[in-house]
């Protein structure tokens, strides 16, 4: 199978190498879709992002959607939990002590033909989605957490901080959770024109600002918070 590893800063190459061989409670999947999301672009341009260094030729893609032997399409949680830590046992398996991210730190991604996922990190697509919309489903699923967490209501006036790929859906999903909300914010927005696009489907105003240059908005921002 044909895979992209990733050497070092901007350093790409591609690999034949053999399929790998799906272990107990795994699938092997044709992968068909991948995404490239901030910790792709990280490691491509720094060859690092937190704590987790490039120490090793990396397959990165961690939110992705793909085909099982059987032909069942399935979009793919990249984050493999251990099930038996506090945090797993507590119900809270995103907090996991033991997470294992796909295409993150040790772990290859999918960023290759082929790629073996824990049979409980795949689930079933409906024939509506396209693969694309499989892989998009990690990232819709952080921002739907998110609305959750900041509890947002009708009328108030929410700021996203980035405009990326999960930035746009909260933007969307804000707007959708709150029916009378017509103004939001969007901070470090790197993706300005999609974002005044989304902005005049939705007929909202959207106000962007770039803080990474105007350190003192910034601080009045988190005053305000
Ligand atoms: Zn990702
Ligand atoms: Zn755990």
């Amino acid at each position: 199978m044909k895979s992209v590893r990733l050497h070092g800063t901007g350093d790409l190459r591609i690999y034949d190498e053999p399929n790998p061989i799906a272990g107990d409670r795994e699938k092997l999947i044709r992968v068909k879709a991948v995404g490239i999301c901030g910790s792709h672009l990280h490691g491509f341009s720094e060859g690092e992002i937190g704590d987790a260094k490039l120490e090793r030729p990396l397959i990165s893609g961690c939110e992705c959607a793909g085909i099982m032997e059987d032909g069942r399409r399935v979009a793919i949680d990249p984050a493999f939990l251990c099930g038996h830590c506090e945090f797993c046992e507590r119900g809270y398996p995103n907090l996991c002590a033991n997470i294992i991210f796909a295409g993150h730190g040790k772990h290859d991604g999918a960023s290759r033909e082929y790629a073996s996922y824990p049979t409980r990190c795949l689930f079933p697509l409906p024939d509506s989605f396209t693969h694309a919309d499989g892989a998009m489903l990690e990232p819709l699923d952080i921002a739907i957490h998110t609305i959750y967490l900041g509890k947002i209501k009708a009328g108030m006036i929410v700021s996203v901080f980035g405009g990326g790929p999960i930035g746009i859906p909260l933007l969307i999903l804000s707007f959708l959770s709150a029916a009378l909300q017509r103004q939001l914010t969007v901070l470090f927005a790197r993706h300005s024109r999609i974002i005044n696009i989304i902005g005049g489907l939705l007929l909202i105003s959207v106000a962007i600002y770039d803080l990474s240059k105007n350190w003192d908005l910034l601080r009045l921002f988190f005053k305000g918070i």
